[in-house]
């Protein structure tokens, strides 16, 4: 029987995310003094619980830090074109920093074509091309995607070193996975990255090597003890919902990594508390950002 390593270190991103918004705060008031309101449009389509759960924190955010916010709201029989309509109007608005269609869109609608339509300089949620381009190219100067920004930001705040560590991202998702190995190995970060995805052989093996492991694999639980290096850094990208008879509500939110892994690893972030609300608070600086650069 091997003896537990040690507790992992709660990697907090509720916390990291509140020292986010104290620094908005000051940008902010220096916009509002130069008569610049930040302004960010939420436009979902459909009745997905999960998704007005999203938006509901991305609006009461905005609320917190002073942001204004529109929220619309479309019906999911709603056609691709009424939203490219609205999407052109959104684009045209002086007023208006940020451009955001949380997804899932309805499965009749086109919704790398949508996200293309949105003007690059309002795209507060860095999945435009032209964003993505850049981050290619190895330039941190466009949108940078919620999710990855925020994990990058979380690992930064907790004085986590990661040049020269060997990193691991399970998934490869152009909203996730990808964008997050992009800046693994960009140049200042300096991991070495590998990518696993469903076809990867021996996953468990591939994580198993990794100083910093990112699960971004949407099963819940799936990363294991076994899957996890002695004092490696585990950040969980992970939101599932799994059924849960002892919940009144019947379910509970579970992220990709299992509590095992607290034993094992020497950093683990929450599910909750963890990577949501960061993905939050990137949101909230693209927007002050896109707002700045007008
Ligand atoms: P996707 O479903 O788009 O991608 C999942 C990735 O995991 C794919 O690349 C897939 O591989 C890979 N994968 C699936 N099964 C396996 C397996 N058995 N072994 C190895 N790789 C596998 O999900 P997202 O990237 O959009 O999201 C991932 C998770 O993160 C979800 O739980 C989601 O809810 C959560 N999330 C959380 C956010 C937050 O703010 N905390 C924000 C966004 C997402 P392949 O490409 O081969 O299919």
């Amino acid at each position: 029987m091997t003896a537990p390593y040690m507790v992992a270190q709660r990697l907090d991103g509720k916390a990291c995310a509140a020292s986010v918004e104290e620094e908005l705060h000051a940008r902010i008031s220096t916009l509002k003094q130069a008569g610049i309101i930040p302004h960010l449009a939420v436009l979902i389509v459909g009745n997905d619980p999960a998704s007005h759960v999203y938006v509901g924190s991305k609006v009461k955010a905005c609320e917190r830090l002073g942001i204004k916010s529109t929220h619309i709201e479309l019906p999911s029989d709603s056609s691709e074109n009424e939203v490219r309509e609205i999407i052109n109007k959104l684009n045209a608005d002086e007023s208006l920093h940020g451009i955001l269609v949380q997804s899932p869109l309805p499965k009749h609608m086109d919704e790398e074509g949508l996200t293309d339509l949105i003007s690059p300089s309002k795209d507060v949620d860095g999945f435009h091309p032209e964003n993505l381009g850049r981050l290619v190219q190895g330039r941190m100067d466009g949108m940078l995607p919620c999710t990855p920004s925020g994990v990058m930001r979380m690992l930064k705040w907790a004085g986590i070193e990661t040049s020269g560590k060997s990193a691991v991202v399970l998934g490869r998702s152009r909203i996730v996975g990808n964008p997050m190995a992009l800046l693994l190995g960009a140049k200042g970060v300096d991991c070495t990255v590998t990518v696993a995805h469903s076809r990867t052989v021996d996953s468990r093996d591939v994580c198993s090597k990794a100083d910093i492991l990112i699960a971004a694999v949407g099963r819940a639980e799936m990363v294991t003890a076994d899957w996890v290096k002695p004092g490696a850094v585990v950040v969980d990208v992970g939101i599932n919902r799994v059924d849960d008879s002892t919940r009144d509500r019947g379910w509970r939110l579970a992220g990709d990594v299992d509590s095992s892994v607290a034993d094992k690893a020497a950093w683990l972030s929450p599910v909750p508390g963890g990577v949501g609300p960061m993905t939050i608070a990137m949101l909230m600086e693209n927007t002050v950002r896109a707002a700045e650069m007008k």
